[in-house]
């Protein structure tokens, strides 16, 4: 369906984008929006309301969190009803990307009521545009699963992915997901860890899966601040799932003279493809 954002009336529901850490990449667009509506729909009132106070600004504001949204629907679609705008922002960044309002937006449009972006900061965009790695082709996943197993099935899922692919990550699982990321991709898959973006603190890891597991193990800092994980697609010559070595050719040679977990992490070094898939593979040779 084309949608001439005409709308009803004049109410608009405005998605407007917040700095990461940077209060200054605030856009002069988005302050004059966010003067000009008449409610305030946030994550956080307080975190949000010190920065409505930053700006010298006194408005109604009304929580609306993942757990709330379905509630707080009919409120803000019954503002955008009686011709008043509103402005979603979240806690920092861009709504709707890792943060609330997908039901809210989807629902406004459904209704008829003029949706409208005030871009700005968004943590994926900021961490892409400046890691060095391919962006031709991306994928966003957002958090991966905190649950080791599912955490690494979500990882197999995209082993062979091609595009780069960017997830968010907490600073306390940080060295766990290297871990993770060298035995589903490989010790040898660049990798771009991007830290505290736009803040005094911003760092940029780069290098291996396994280089970047080394330089966070050495930074005391490292399980503190924010973080976009990125990962080097898959080579595209591996697109179709046939590396230039034969990796159970190689585990077969490998098998008797090494334990299977060495052998296991040697072919996946020299194949790119997941320690965790080659122990399989090698266990089953062994048995086999
Ligand atoms: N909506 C936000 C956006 O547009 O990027 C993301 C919200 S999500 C709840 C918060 C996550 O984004 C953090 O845990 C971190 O992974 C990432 N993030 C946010 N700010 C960041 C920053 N300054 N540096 C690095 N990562 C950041």
């Amino acid at each position: 369906m084309v949608c001439k954002q005409k709308g009803r009336g004049v109410s608009t529901l405005y998605i407007v984008a917040t700095p990461i850490g940077n209060l200054d990449d605030l856009s002069p667009r988005a302050v004059k929006v966010l003067a000009g509506v008449d409610l305030v729909v946030a994550e956080d009132t307080r975190h949000s309301g010190r920065l409505l106070q930053h700006l010298g600004l006194h408005k109604a504001m009304l929580a609306l969190h993942d757990y709330n949204e379905r509630q707080r629907l009919d409120a803000v679609l019954a503002r955008l009803a009686e011709g008043q705008s509103v402005a979603l922002i979240s806690d920092a960044g861009t709504p709707l990307i890792s943060d609330p309002g997908y039901l809210l937006v989807s629902e406004a449009r459904k209704q008829g009521f003029r949706v409208s972006p005030i871009p700005g900061c968004c943590a994926l965009i900021a961490a892409l545009s400046a890691a060095g790695l391919a962006t031709d082709r991306f994928s966003f996943h957002g958090f991966l699963p905190t649950k080791r197993k599912a955490r690494q099935a979500a990882l197999e899922a995209l082993r062979q992915d091609i595009s780069t692919l960017v997830f968010y990550e907490a600073p306390h699982r940080i060295l766990e997901t290297a871990d993770a990321l060298i035995e589903v991709f490989g010790a040898s898959r660049d990798v771009v860890f991007a830290r505290e973006l736009t803040k005094a603190f911003e760092s940029f890891y780069t290098g291996t899966a396994e280089a970047v597991r080394a330089q966070l193990a050495d930074d005391p800092y490292a399980e503190k601040g924010e973080y976009v994980v990125m990962v080097a697609g898959a080579p595209r010559d591996t697109e179709v799932g046939t590396p230039a070595v034969d990796a159970d050719r190689l585990l077969a040679l490998l098998l008797p003279e090494l334990p299977v977990k060495k052998a296991a992490r040697i072919v996946a070094d020299a194949t790119g493809l997941g320690r965790n898939e080659l122990y399989q593979r090698a266990l089953a040779l062994k048995q086999g």
